[in-house]
């Protein structure tokens, strides 16, 4: 017996010689359902991929701000310089990132 039932009559279906069937409709039922938790799972683990991005995203742009803050805080040419070449190296890695 397996955990999937008739989708006519609800019968539990039985398997035999790679067909499954239902012996209520005396018929063989294609199920699909292993195919769909598949999919299920791609779904999840896609969501969860784009969740990391998200969130890298976030401390990008707070890494950005931060960066940010501290040109305007600088006390140097040098250091505001320095730090817009980081600024610059941060906002390509955000562009990239935002473009997957
Ligand atoms: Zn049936």
């Amino acid at each position: 017996m397996l955990s999937y039932y008739c989708p006519e009559c609800k019968f539990p279906l039985f398997e035999a010689e790679n067909k499954v069937f239902c012996p209520n409709c005396e018929r063989e039922v294609k199920i699909e359902k292993k195919e769909e938790k598949i999919v299920e799972k791609e779904v999840k683990e896609e969501l969860k991929i784009s969740e990391k991005v998200s969130s890298l995203d976030n401390k990008l742009e707070s890494a950005i701000s931060k960066v940010c803050d501290l040109i305007l805080s600088a006390k140097s040419a040098e250091e505001v310089k320095a730090l817009s070449e980081s600024l610059d190296r941060l906002v390509g890695i955000l562009e990239k990132v935002k473009k997957h």
